[in-house]
């Protein structure tokens, strides 16, 4: 049986997605539509939708929109995908040039049936980035590229600004949450980045409310600290639909707060939490923490 959200949060919700202009919101869904863009805001019905694109915001997703893995949370459709669109840098550079980003965040699905999981995609997204939106800061959501090194060094070649990797959730709901995915593949994609690039911004996020406690979401969070991660996001999983893993419990705002404490106070420089923080919600107010 599903749980019901509670009213602060339907609340919530429903402002979210309403955003705050209608037509800021329908001149992000044209400019999209003409450029053939797909969003993650669209494809895993995030709840923000409406407040990013009223701000003219909105993360891309890049390789398709069909991903070779079977998260149960996620909404994105799965299955085997179509051939990669070689003028798809160029027009997610314009459709940045056209927005006006300072700040772009970059996703896509996983694409597992490429040899390189589509990094060298990845580099020529930033390079068309740098090309034609000079000055854009670049933050790269990428998937674990099967723990390929040599995948993760050819998108970090690019040098973009914050190379983010999500754990999602703790490791024993891996095998429910995550199928194909492995905790620990996703913590050395972490490790490697820093390794790589010293200086670079690393970034992860995980949502509560899926079964976790409290004791195996703090060892998370040690988890990230030892692989010197140095941006968190914390937020309520929403369950997309009847046929994907249900809500096992809502978090209120109260204890998202004492996650924050306690992430500050291991280290991490910039957490965002919150029962509709995202990975990329509000990104560049995010990343001035860190500087
Ligand atoms: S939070 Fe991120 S994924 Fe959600 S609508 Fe905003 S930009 Fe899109």
């Amino acid at each position: 049986m599903s749980l019901s959200a509670p009213e602060w949060l339907i609340a919530e919700v429903r402002r979210a997605k309403r955003g705050t202009g209608t037509e800021m919101v329908a001149q992000t869904c044209d400019l999209l539509d003409r450029l053939h863009l797909p969003t993650v805001c669209d494809s895993a019905r995030c709840p923000n939708r409406g407040e990013c694109f009223s701000h003219h915001t909105a993360t891309f997703l890049i390789l398709g929109e069909v991903c070779t893995r079977g998260c149960a949370f996620c909404a994105v459709t799965k299955g085997k995908p179509l051939p990669l669109e070689a003028d798809e840098p160029r027009r997610l550079a314009r459709a940045v040039a056209e927005l006006g980003l300072r700040h772009v965040v970059i996703t896509s699905v996983t694409r597992d049936d490429l040899p390189d999981g589509g990094a060298a995609h990845y580099a020529l997204v930033v390079e068309a980035l740098r090309e034609h939106c000079p000055g854009v800061r670049i933050e790269l959501l990428v998937p674990d590229f099967v723990g390929s090194a040599k995948a993760l060094a050819t998108v970090l070649a690019t040098e973009p600004d914050i190379l983010a990797h999500n754990l999602e959730t703790v490791p024993r709901l891996y095998p429910q949450v995550r199928r194909g995915a492995d905790y620990h593949r996703s913590l050395r994609v972490l490790q490697q980045a820093k390794q790589l690039s010293p200086k670079l911004i690393t970034k992860s996020g995980v949502m509560l409310g899926l079964g976790e406690e409290p004791k195996e979401v703090e060892q998370v969070l040690k988890d990230l600290r030892t692989m010197q991660c140095d941006m968190l996001t914390l937020g309520q999983y929403l369950s997309p639909s009847l046929h994907h893993v249900p809500v096992a419990r809502y978090v209120n705002p109260e204890e998202f707060v004492s996650w924050q404490r306690q992430a500050f106070s291991l280290g991490f420089k910039s957490v965002a939490a919150g029962p509709l923080v995202r990975s990329s919600y509000k990104a560049p107010v995010f990343f001035r923490e860190v500087q």
